[in-house]
């Protein structure tokens, strides 16, 4: 693997299995897992658990992890989708190397081994309407019903699996099942489907098929084509683990992966099904799959998450075995921490107010040392103008202070960041009322870094007007009010996005030196919080996306705990 990753996660669960597999020499010592995505949406930061997880394993079993994308159901499948998915598993910093696989490869062999097991009477066509099968399926409660079809010859059911593979009939008019038990406590085990007829155009096959196997008949036996040991999914399918485990054992097949089974990921304030997340890019909700207010890699990638903290995230949640909802709060809290240590500081003034310094000489322009990032010396110096003319925060003054308002009001002192102390002397308003300008003092003898003995509670940023550079910055808040906005039985989900989970501002204004920046740059804004320059941004109209805001709820929660 390219990366060097520096942190081993810790042991849990699947780990105490693996090693105990390694102990009795199940699988010869090797240790051999996949990410099987299903190529139908882009991926989330669930997924991102589950990558984590599987290429963590490999990579620290020094085993391998294949990426198959899971297309058996071709009605929904998208090349657009395959793509995202690849490019969002590198930038995770994960490697499948020449492992790239996809379930419809394999959809000769799975037809072959559903002639074997009709061969061995353990799988039957089945022409009841969908209505009759889901009647006589039962409840949880009552044993379900026999088909008619189930005791078919294996002659008949032959010809009738060559002639749904040949097209003789309508979508629907059959469907194979295996043959189990319809009397089974587990619904999954009552005679499941394996195939069904559906006339789709695959996006690899194309027309050649016009059945196409089930998730749960093809995903075992992809895994063993692929010799995969520990096939890792997500707690929903663990009643489906006798049906897994079922076909792999009818089939006879040596060498079993066996199938483990952890919780979710799910995240309060956010909504992650793909169905849902679809539905918002669709109905225009949102921008797209990588709008920065969705937990999509595409959004937490335009935001200006970074594969270290997502991965550092990932760790940090562990894997347990029961369901839970995790604190957006901590996702936050990781990126903080992350860009705390290499986002180089920078003054930005988001709601910019006039402040001419009337005893600093016009036209005069002085270049003023600033620390690039106090955690991280090597980051070195830069140089800011000052002038005469500045932009403070229009939050930054008030005409009637407060209690403990420690910034600049009339007759107040405040330090410029890397400057001078100031002192507010007069309001000008306009014709309305409204505060348009600041007239202030400065006192030459108070420069930053010169030792001065002088000091004053407050110090706030600024930018010099002349040299400023005009931005626009988005301000990104959680996009639903609710904390589990999947979770209200009366309202659509829709209903409950937060109506100001973005506010653009286009006169923002920033220090001269972030001209260049580069899409994806990241950087503190001081006071502000960590912003990301989204990947539009271009020379003529900068645009930077907030990822969070400083103030860390998270430390409060964690405190508490
Ligand atoms: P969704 O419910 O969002 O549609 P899915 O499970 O259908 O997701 P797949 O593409 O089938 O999506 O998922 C690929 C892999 O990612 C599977 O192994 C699945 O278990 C895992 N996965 C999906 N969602 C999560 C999640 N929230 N937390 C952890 N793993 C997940
Ligand atoms: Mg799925």
């Amino acid at each position: 693997m390219e990366e060097n990753f520096n942190t081993v996660a810790p042991s849990n669960f699947i780990r105490d299995i693996i090693n105990e597999d390694l102990k009795t020499d199940k699988y010869n010592g090797r240790v051999h897992t996949r990410f099987p995505p299903e190529p139908n949406g882009y991926l989330h930061i669930g997924h991102a658990k589950s990558i984590c997880l599987n290429f963590g394993i490999a990579r620290d079993y020094n085993g391998l992890c294949n990426l198959r994308f899971d297309d058996t159901n071709p009605s929904k499948e998208e090349v657009e989708y395959v793509d995202s998915i690849e490019e969002d598993v590198r930038w995770l910093g994960f490697d499948w190397e020449d492992r790239k696989y996809y379930a419809s490869d394999y959809f000769d062999q799975l037809y072959e081994f559903a002639i074997q097991l009709i061969r061995e009477g353990k799988a039957y066509v089945d022409s009841s309407t969908a209505g009759e099968t889901k009647d006589m399926r039962g409840t949880p409660t009552e044993s379900g019903t026999e088909s008619p079809n189930r005791n078919r010859s294996i002659e008949e059911n032959l010809r009738l699996f060559h002639g749904m593979k040949n097209g003789e009939f309508e979508d629907g008019a059959h469907i194979l099942r295996a043959k189990i038990d319809m009397s089974s406590p587990n619904m999954i085990m009552r005679d499941p489907v394996m195939y069904r007829i559906k006339r789709a155009t695959h996006h690899r096959t194309g027309d050649k098929w016009c059945i196409y196997p089930m998730y749960d008949y093809a995903h075992p036996i992809s895994d063993w084509i692929e010799g995969i040991t520990h096939s890792i999914c997500t707690l929903e399918f663990e009643i489906h683990r006798p049906l897994y485990d079922w076909f792999l054992s009818e089939l006879h097949l040596e060498n079993r992966p066996q199938q483990i089974e952890f919780a979710r990921l799910n995240l309060s304030y956010t909504v992650m099904s793909k169905r849902k997340l679809l539905e918002l890019v669709e109905k225009g909700q949102v921008s797209g799959w990588d709008d920065p207010r969705l937990p999509t890699i595409s959004g937490l990638r335009r935001r200006g998450y970074t594969p270290e903290s997502i991965r550092s995230f990932s760790e940090k949640i562990g894997v347990a075995k029961r369901d839970g909802t995790i604190d957006v709060a901590l996702l936050e809290h990781t990126i903080r921490e992350d860009l705390n240590k290499r986002a180089p500081r920078v003054m930005a003034v988001l709601r910019p107010l006039k402040v001419t310094i009337t005893n600093y000489p016009e036209g005069q322009t002085e270049d003023l040392d600033a620390i690039n990032n106090p955690e991280d010396p090597s980051m070195g110096k830069r140089v800011i103008p000052f002038s005469r003319e500045i932009y403070i925060e229009q939050d930054d003054f008030r005409e009637i202070p407060p209690k403990k308002f420690y910034r600049l009001y009339p007759g107040n002192e405040v330090r410029l960041r890397y400057a001078y102390i100031i002192k507010c002397n007069e309001v000008i308003k306009n014709e309305s009322g409204d505060i348009t300008e600041l007239y202030c003092t400065y006192d030459p003898e108070t420069k930053s870094g010169t030792g001065s003995a002088r000091s004053v509670k407050g110090t706030i940023h600024w930018v010099s007007a002349r040299h400023a550079i005009k931005a626009e910055a988005r301000l990104y808040d959680r996009l639903f009010e609710t904390e589990d906005p999947s979770g209200d039985k009366e309202k659509d989900f829709k209903d409950l996005i937060n109506p100001k989970s973005l506010e653009v501002i286009d006169n923002c204004l920033i220090e001269p030196h972030l001209a260049n920046v580069k899409p994806g740059e990241k950087f503190q804004f001081e006071r502000q919080g960590y912003f990301c320059v989204d990947p539009l941004s271009t020379k003529s109209k900068i645009v930077f996306n907030r990822t969070v805001p400083l103030r860390d709820s998270w430390a409060k929660i964690e405190k508490k705990q």
